[in-house]
């Protein structure tokens, strides 16, 4: 068996460790004879795998009792839909934090059940930076705020949780989540996808305050009811269950590591190390403004676009793919995530330097 180092952003790099375990109860999961992917949702077992779950993912962020934390399905896009139905409780508009790709297609959803209120936009329409906060005009009337901590696409993250005053924050974590600790008291709501940095894809993270439940839209489809779906501890209807369980190990799985505050310290090494490459390389070159480049998602450019197939073939070869950037934006994106190993990293960085000493 060879594993390779996966840059891939989503679905991604799961830890070693966690596929292992998997693989060992795969067919008998602590000698009840079969597999998790088999038990039913309503079994002892599958419920004691799913409520340590949630257990080790409240220690991990130090989730607040008044919050609810929901195992939902439809992935962020379906929260996109979700937030707006359980959130606008009468309220006209929401207001939007516009910094990439998907905080846009979140703002854009909204219109069909309110009003999007843009309140910061790059200018120039590049996504380069995160608009400093005195440049909002946030409306006290609005549902909520809601921005993207980290947009995966043009590798541009807040370093930094936005003052809004009562109304309620709502941010999508998706793929920065568990990255480093967060103070989740801030928060009206987090969501996030697993697939980028807790697990496989077909599981949400929904993290709620509980005074904000029960005023979703008349419209709302029971399964996206956060009310409906917390009173019935995410199993109003069969959950992703095998997702839940991967969800776990990787939740205990950083336990191990020593927490998000030794996850966060590595995660910043990490991008240190393949920024400072990029810097120190004119070969290469980054578009985001210093103070606000993601440690998740990397991306960089080539002096030429018409080098990138011959970079892309070298790490293929070189056991490093996934680092073809998104299709809008081209160029490369390295997606660093919480199981991307340091040795990894130093792997890219080298072909990168050896890339760049023979096309230079
Ligand atoms: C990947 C991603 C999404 C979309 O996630 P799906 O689970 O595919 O719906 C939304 N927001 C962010 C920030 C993402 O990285």
């Amino acid at each position: 068996m060879s594993r390779v180092f996966n840059f891939s952003a989503g679905p991604a790099t799961l830890p070693e460790s966690v596929l292992v375990q998997a693989r060992d109860e795969m067919l008998d999961w602590h000698g009840g004879g079969m597999s998790v992917m088999e038990m039913s949702h309503r079994d002892k077992d599958f419920m004691s795998i799913a409520t340590t779950a949630e257990q080790d993912l409240r220690d991990l962020l130090g989730v607040p009792a008044n919050y609810k934390v929901l195992f939902m399905q439809g992935g962020a896009t379906g929260q996109f839909a979700a937030v707006p139905m359980n959130l606008l409780r009468g309220k006209l508009s929401a207001d939007f934090v516009v910094t990439g790709a998907w905080s846009l297609k979140a703002s854009k959803e909204v219109t069909k059940y309110g009003k999007a209120n843009i309140v910061a936009k790059p200018a120039d329409g590049r996504y380069n930076h995160i608009p400093a906060r005195d440049g909002w005009t946030l409306d006290p009337e609005a549902a909520y705020v809601h921005y993207t901590p980290n947009e995966t696409i043009e590798g541009v993250e807040f370093n930094w949780i936005p003052e809004v005053g009562q109304v309620p924050l709502v941010a999508d974590f998706s793929s920065t989540f568990l990255s480093r600790p967060i103070d989740v008291s801030k928060f009206g709501l987090i969501y996030a996808g697993a697939q980028k940095n807790a697990g496989p894809a077909g599981i949400t993270m929904v993290i709620v305050r509980e005074d904000l439940l029960g005023s979703a839209l008349p419209i709302t489809p029971s399964i996206f009811d956060f009310k409906q779906v917390a009173d019935n501890d995410s199993m109003l209807n069969t959950p992703s269950c095998y997702a839940w369980y991967v969800c776990g190990l990787v939740f205990q799985w950083i336990k191990r590591e020593g927490g998000l505050k030794a996850i966060a310290e590595r995660n910043q090494r990490k991008a240190a190390l393949l920024y400072d490459c990029i810097d120190s390389t004119p070969f290469y070159s980054n578009p985001v403004a210093k103070s606000d480049r993601s440690w998740m998602n990397v991306v960089f450019t080539l002096p030429d676009a018409a080098l990138d197939a011959d970079f892309l073939k070298g790490t293929k070869a070189a056991g490093l793919p996934g680092l073809k950037g998104h299709r809008s934006v081209g160029g490369m994106r390295a997606s660093l995530y919480n199981a991307m190993p340091e040795a990894g990293v130093q792997a890219l960085v080298d072909y990168m330097k050896e890339f760049a000493r023979t096309h230079g």
